[in-house]
């Protein structure tokens, strides 16, 4: 009787003397990898489309450092709008606690930025060049004074230099537009001397993470790998092996024996060269490759499919599936309060952003008429068309009255202007300091945007005119 295999201590990609074991996986065909190609590569598609497509006159998302705005599919985000920001990046983690909880590592398997590039792009070009694992073993020994060597892993090497460049360049676009870049590249590297050095280190990350260092991340970089074992549970569903139908393993032709024939073909189409008959493993990616070489095996000795298979670690077991755990309501619940405040920040984000400061120095003066204090109002016009804007106090104490404008602010698209103000009250009506409202009015669109602000001044009976100044008035 074969025995199980035995429960590794060490990680695979390491070898006993601390050396790279540099994984060669198997090319593997099947409905899972064939899906998995279908979902990489719209994903791949968008992330070179996004900063071509305008929606508003900007790229759909652009990430506007030099001028502090995010535009996100038309919609405008200032510096002060970031608060969002919070709510986007909490909802996206209780989004992959939720499909984690739920699916396992889904997200590593399917749509992880570092497993659809590496093999639905640079694997398949190492592919293409260097041949299946055999051959790119046998290339791995071959000594570098051979042509065959030089030539195939060299053209291999420049191509992943270009393809690192390519993502990189794109990337790039994203903070600062494809017709930028564009003018950015016709100048040369030495006129924007920073965004060259950032297209050429991200370049190299790319090329050293894609070209060598692969599986890695996920095994040691990566901090979502680690947090798997706390958000998964007996539940979750995951890419498990069916021990209580495969073991006994053995050869097929043995009487009496478990379903696994023991062939290894789920080993060596892993990524991360784990065998999954040892159980779940931190290093499992989740990208179903053992799943679609076992079933192939299966179909060959003709044995049902599914030895290997998305289940949960109870359902493996033989036992009761329980999808719904309380734990997802937790996540759910999460998940939507930050989707209901991020529909409702889409919803009611203002054309524009106002704030409001008291200008530096005193912070009032008086003189013989009224006491005053002066402010600096900052607008911006988030859209791309011009808007005037109307200042005004709301509920303003008697007499006080805000000055310096006597025509409406008119702001450019996407202008940014910062003007001082004063507001001033007559000294027979001041009785004190003050809460302000401030209205800024803005049109087209007729919205307004308020601002509190103190109105500050000495204690009202210091400048009350004296009884016989009064009677004289
Ligand atoms: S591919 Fe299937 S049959 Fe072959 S070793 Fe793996 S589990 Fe066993
Ligand atoms: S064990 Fe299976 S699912 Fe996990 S990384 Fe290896 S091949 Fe992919």
């Amino acid at each position: 009787m074969a025995k199980s295999a035995p429960i590794r201590e060490s990680v695979t990609s390491i070898n006993e003397d601390g050396s790279r074991n540099f994984l060669r996986p198997a090319d593997v065909a099947g409905k899972f990898t064939l899906w998995r190609r279908l979902v990489a590569l719209p994903m791949i598609l968008i992330y070179v489309l996004l900063p071509w497509i305008p929606i508003n006159g900007y790229p759909a998302v652009f990430f506007d450092l030099a001028n502090r705005r995010f535009h996100l599919f038309g919609l405008t985000f200032a510096a002060e709008d970031m608060w969002i920001a919070f709510f986007v990046i909490t909802g996206l983690g209780f989004t992959l606690f939720f499909i984690t909880a739920l699916f396992g590592r889904l997200w590593c398997g399917w749509a992880c930025p570092q497993t659809v590039f590496l093999e639905h792009v640079y694997r398949r070009v190492e592919r293409w060049l260097e041949g299946d694992a055999l051959k790119q073993r046998k290339l791995d020994k071959m000594p570098w004074n051979r042509p065959e060597k030089v030539l195939r892993r060299g053209t291999k090497y420049v191509i992943f230099l270009l393809l690192s460049l390519l993502i990189a360049n794109i990337f790039l676009s994203y903070f600062i537009s494809i017709p930028e870049l564009w003018g950015y590249m016709l100048d040369g590297p030495f006129e924007h001397f920073e965004s060259f050095l950032f297209v050429a280190t991200s370049t190299a990350v790319l090329f050293f993470n894609f070209g060598w260092f692969r599986e890695q991340l996920c095994i040691f970089i990566c901090p979502y790998g680690r947090l798997q074992s706390a958000l998964i549970d007996d539940e979750s569903m995951v890419i498990g092996y069916d021990e209580k139908r495969g073991e006994p393993r053995g050869p097929v032709s043995k009487d009496n024996i478990g379903d696994c024939i023991n062939c290894q073909r789920c080993v060596s189409v892993c990524p991360t060269g784990i065998d999954i008959r040892q159980g779940l493993q931190i290093e499992c990616i989740g990208c179903a490759n053992c799943i679609d070489a076992c079933d192939a095996i299966m179909d060959k000795v003709g044995r049902p499919r599914g030895l290997i298979r998305y289940d949960s670690l109870n359902g493996l077991a033989g036992k009761t599936r329980r999808i719904v755990r309380p734990r997802l309501f937790a996540y759910l619940a999460l998940l939507a309060i930050g989707a209901a405040v991020m529909l409702y920040a889409a919803t009611h984000l203002k054309p524009a952003n106002m704030t409001l400061i008291r200008m530096p120095g005193s912070p009032y003066y008086v003189d013989t008429e009224a006491v005053r204090n002066q402010y600096l109002v900052r607008l911006i016009n988030k859209r791309n068309q011009p808007m005037s804007f109307d200042l005004s106090l709301s509920n303003a104490p008697e007499g006080m009255q805000l000055v310096g404008y006597d025509e409406p602010l008119v702001l450019q698209p996407m202008q940014e202007v910062q003007q001082p103000f004063i507001v001033q009250q007559p000294r027979h009506a001041y009785t004190g300091e003050a809460r302000l409202t401030v209205t800024a009015h803005g049109e087209p669109g007729d919205f307004t945007l308020t601002r509190e602000v103190p109105f500050l001044g000495p204690d009202p009976r210091l400048i009350a005119p004296s009884p016989q100044t009064a009677t004289e008035d």
